[in-house]
């Protein structure tokens, strides 16, 4: 009850353009069930074995989102179904994702990660790296990859100064990258930026895509 009660408050509180992924890694599939009758439809999850076990078991109209670091190796078990890879950092994986697409005679859609925040992570491209990544004679011989826009993650901070900052630089990146690579491509479009604690702001500064787990869920345990 209260998670459809979340979701629908949710929905009316951002623009119709702006599609939201219900982050459900480490919620039961009972909880997911509830979000889908009332139906929403798109779902993230962070961990491969996870996310085949939920996508086994649960509806097949689900579109499900790959929104943590993803292993090459690991590619294979999820270029079937998979509807959007959000964490996609280096030429390598982009090149095992095309492979595995060609099996499945399927165009991947995904998004590079970009690293915004100050705070040290590990994944994410750099402005710079995004440029070189999308230059490189390789990608251009990519066919079965659709590179549909950008995610980034704000520092986990109370700085609301410094969230906003870190999201106009990634909206800024996103305009620069469309105009260097993509100007004729409308399907370079999603900003995925924005969790529980600083959607708001996403929204403000150009978000597409929100990907939220606890606003929906609850905390996880
Ligand atoms: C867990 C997670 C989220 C959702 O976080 P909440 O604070 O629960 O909304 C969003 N993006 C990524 C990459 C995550 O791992």
């Amino acid at each position: 009850m209260e998670i459809a009660e979340n979701i629908q408050r949710l929905k009316h509180s951002v623009p119709a353009y702006v599609r939201i992924v219900a982050v459900s890694k480490t919620i039961p599939e009972t909880d997911i069930l509830e979000a889908y009758h009332c139906n929403h439809r798109i779902f993230g999850e962070n961990r491969v074995q996870e996310l085949l076990r939920k996508q086994t078991n649960l509806p097949r109209d689900i579109e499900w989102h790959m929104i943590g670091h993803l292993q090459s190796n690991k590619v294979k078990y999820i270029a079937p179904f998979i509807a959007m890879i959000h964490s996609v950092d280096n030429l390598d994986l982009l090149s095992v994702i095309n492979q595995e697409a060609i099996k499945n005679n399927r165009i991947i859609h995904c998004l590079l990660q970009i690293r915004i925040a100050q705070e040290e992570t590990k994944y994410g491209l750099s402005p710079e790296g995004a440029h070189e990544l999308l230059s490189a004679p390789e990608f251009q011989q990519m066919k079965n990859i659709s590179i549909c826009g950008l995610m980034g993650m704000a520092t986990f901070t109370q700085d609301t100064a410094r969230i906003r900052s870190e999201f106009r630089s990634l909206a800024g990146c996103f305009r620069q990258i469309k105009s260097d690579h993509f100007s004729t491509y409308e399907s370079f479009s999603e900003l995925s930026m924005g969790m529980s604690g600083d959607y708001p702001i996403a929204l403000e500064e150009g978000a597409t895509l929100l990907r939220i787990g606890t606003l929906i869920f609850g905390e996880r345990t």
